[in-house]
């Protein structure tokens, strides 16, 4: 299967991606994650990439869609993947259309998770991540065991850069602009799921799985 994750920025596709991956066994494609690791290996598309992302705005359809396409060429994700994150805008979907009909597959789902703005405000700036295998946490709703640790694999957790207010506020406006519309897109074609992100990351993840089936 071939799932895309829809939804503003802070509204759980990391959460819910990381969960489904564990549950559906299957492996999750952060296009974020990509170019964060891009940047921590210092290559010149991490660089690239860097520009862009401090300031809230979206990496470059070339290299965003190149990255993207490379990552899903590799054998692990033959049977299908995650995908958080990426596309999102509709030049991305559609060359992400036609590179699965290359190869005779297609996006079985597109689950959009939604959540207010106010609630988004809330999430991103009490966000913490982990260094390593990249799960998100909250610091009053959904805390880490041990303060500063990864409940998964004892990673080191920090707070992105661009989860600033000043560059939440811009991620946002691009998603609007940019990105919201995928969700018609994702409509004609049959493939929207819309889920209501609320009651905890659990709850959010049973009605996906209960959407996906
Ligand atoms: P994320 O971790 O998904 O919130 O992405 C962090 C940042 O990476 C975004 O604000 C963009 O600057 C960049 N980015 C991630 N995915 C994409 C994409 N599909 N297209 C363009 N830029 C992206």
């Amino acid at each position: 299967m071939y799932i895309v994750l829809l939804g503003a920025p802070g509204a759980g596709k990391g959460t819910q991606a990381v969960m489904l991956a564990d549950k559906k066994k299957m492996v999750q494609v952060a296009s974020g994650d990509l170019f964060r690791k891009a940047l921590q290996e210092q290559t010149e598309l991490g660089k690239k990439a860097k520009v862009f992302m401090d300031k809230g705005q979206l990496v470059p359809n070339e290299i965003t869609i190149q990255m993207v396409l490379e990552r899903l060429s590799a054998p692990d994700v033959k049977a299908g993947a995650i995908l958080d994150g990426f596309p999102r805008n509709i030049e991305q979907a559609k060359a992400l259309d036609k590179a699965l009909k290359e190869k005779s597959r297609a996006i079985d789902k597109a689950i959009n998770i939604k959540v207010s703005e106010e609630e988004v405000l809330k999430r991103l700036s009490g966000r913490w991540v982990c260094r390593n295998c990249q799960t998100p946490y909250h610091e009053t709703d959904n805390a880490p065991k041990v303060k500063g640790v990864c409940d998964r694999c004892g990673g080191q957790l920090y707070q992105r850069d661009d989860d600033k207010p000043e560059t939440i506020k811009n991620r946002l406006q691009v998603y609007m602009k940019e990105t919201a519309p995928l969700i018609e897109y994702y409509k004609k074609a049959g493939k929207l799921v819309e889920v209501v992100s609320e009651g905890g990351p659990e709850n959010v993840n049973k009605k996906i799985i209960a959407a996906l089936r």
